[in-house]
């Protein structure tokens, strides 16, 4: 096979040689059966995994574009719309769509509240309030759908500071958004003052829960001490929970939620005129896979309210072991004080640069994620994880103790360019550079080589550096110029 280019194979290869091939490619993957992944992968073990497997397979070439082919898709959603609403105190009023996961649910509020305002109160620029720590989904909503987003500021504590909220608002904010939590410091905002805010001003508060839709309730259900956030709170319009997070589903799934149908309703797309017919969808996906809605469904059904539970006990316990085992590493500490099981740590020391500490971690097999302002590293803990904890915190501090002693650490590699990407002041520079080399990635020099072939012959094209020595050779550089 040539290496950097490849046509369809003339003759189709055997079903198990391709299958053979599909898991070389994996290879060089993050190893999350490990659990050595933090974020990106919500790994319930081999079992659960090869159930959902099945349920999706039954469900594969189903199609929930048109609700009125697919009934058993339209009922699965049905369920898992109800039981979410259930969860999260909507009533019988609440109305929601699944959806293929938080990104959708996210822009979906960001185009019905556009089209609410418009059509109720006549806004043609619409703006909306977002905390700082709002996910980027909300940003790449402002950018896909023209509405101006609007930042407010944190208070010391990291929730977003309501007083600046109500500052922010004015006749053409058609919402407001709060996050339980949000995804850097996993601080939960305080939606029932915004509520109040929202609730003034006849503004929608939409909550954005990704990530707490199916943890919160069952943390409030074991005693935890938790603000309230979901619909009991007077002035919640809207709320996204995703599936495929803390409901452990297979990737593809969230659930948006509206206070009623009457919101909802802003949301659907008609065409009427199509030569293909008639045209309805209620999101914004076309054909919508049945698969992850089964899943979905399959995953919250199997886990049941006492298996959410367990896992959420067990998760907050492990929660505990790693919080108290980085509070007593020297030169770290939490930011914030996260209640949830998503955290972050930062360097309180010039002479440990997290980065470095990343890159260390790295080095040992841990894919962590690295946030700026402040500089710090994400934790985002799943039930196994508990296994790993103190592995995870022996390296944590074998990492700090070596980049204490390695300052030269912090200028190189994965080091250098976050610390570039996250300090250069001239952002626009920073984002002209991520561009360049996206079109890079996506373009016709794409690597295309795979692992199989280098471990073959050994030698293919000339390997193209990393993103990271890039970046890298491209800050010094540019730290070199502004010091001239
Ligand atoms: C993950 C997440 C999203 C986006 O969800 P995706 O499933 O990654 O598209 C939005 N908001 C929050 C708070 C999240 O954690």
């Amino acid at each position: 096979m040539a290496n950097n280019d490849i046509s369809i194979p003339k003759r189709g290869i055997e079903r198990a040689k391709v299958l053979e091939e599909l898991s070389q490619f994996a290879k060089e993957d993050p190893d999350y059966r490990k659990l050595k992944t933090w974020s990106l992968v919500y790994f319930l073990g081999d079992e659960h995994t090869d159930f959902l497997l099945k349920a999706y397979g039954q469900y594969l070439s189903a199609n929930g574009l048109n609700p009125m082919a697919f009934k058993s898709l339209k009922l699965l959603e049905n369920q898992v719309v109800r039981m979410t609403a259930n969860l999260l105190h909507g009533g019988r009023e609440a109305a929601g769509v699944m959806t293929s996961g938080g990104t959708e649910s996210c822009l979906l509020a960001v185009k019905t509240y556009r089209d609410m305002g418009r059509a109720v109160k006549r806004i043609r620029r619409p703006e909306m309030v977002l905390p700082e720590t709002a996910h980027v989904a909300w940003e790449k909503g402002a950018e896909y759908f023209g509405v101006k987003a609007v930042h407010a500021p944190l208070r010391k504590d990291l929730g977003v500071d309501v007083d600046a909220v109500r500052k922010l608002v004015n006749r053409n904010t058609v919402m407001i958004l709060g996050s339980a939590p949000e995804y850097p410091h996993g601080i939960i905002d305080p939606i029932p003052a915004l509520g109040i805010v929202a609730g003034d001003r006849k503004i929608p508060l939409h909550v954005d829960a990704c990530l707490g839709g199916f943890l919160l309730p069952f943390m409030e259900k074991l005693g935890h001490d938790l603000p309230r956030w979901d619909f009991r709170v007077p002035g919640v319009t809207s709320i996204s929970a995703d599936a495929h997070k803390y409901a452990f589903s297979a990737k593809g799934a969230s659930v948006i939620l509206y206070r009623s149908v009457e919101i909802l309703k802003h949301q659907f797309f008609v065409h009427e005129n199509w030569p293909g017919g008639v045209f309805a969808s209620p999101a914004l996906l076309g054909t919508r896979p049945g698969g992850a809605y089964a899943a979905a469904w399959a995953s919250i059904m199997a886990l049941g309210e006492d298996g959410f539970l367990a896992n959420t006990a067990g998760m907050m316990e492990a929660v505990k072991k790693l919080k108290e085992g980085i509070r007593a590493i020297p030169d770290l500490e939490i930011v914030g004080e996260p209640k949830t099981t998503i955290f972050s740590y930062r360097s309180t020391s010039k002479e440990v640069n997290i980065f470095a500490v990343a890159d260390q971690m790295e080095q040992r097999g841990w894919h962590i994620d690295r946030l700026q302002r402040p500089d710090a590293l994400h934790v985002m803990v799943t039930p196994l994880h508990r296994q790993v904890t103190e592995d995870y915190l022996i390296d944590l501090k074998t990492s700090v103790d070596h980049v204490r002693r390695h300052p030269e650490l912090a200028t190189r590699g994965g080091a250098a360019m976050y610390g570039m990407i996250s300090h250069i002041p001239l952002r626009g520079m920073v984002k002209k550079t991520v561009l360049k080399m996206f079109a890079d990635m996506y373009g016709p020099d794409a690597k295309m080589i795979s692992p199989q072939d280098t471990s073959m012959d050994g030698e293919g094209p000339a390997e193209q550096p990393d993103l990271a020595t890039r970046a890298a050779t491209w800050y010094l550089k540019i730290r070199e110029r502004l010091r001239r």
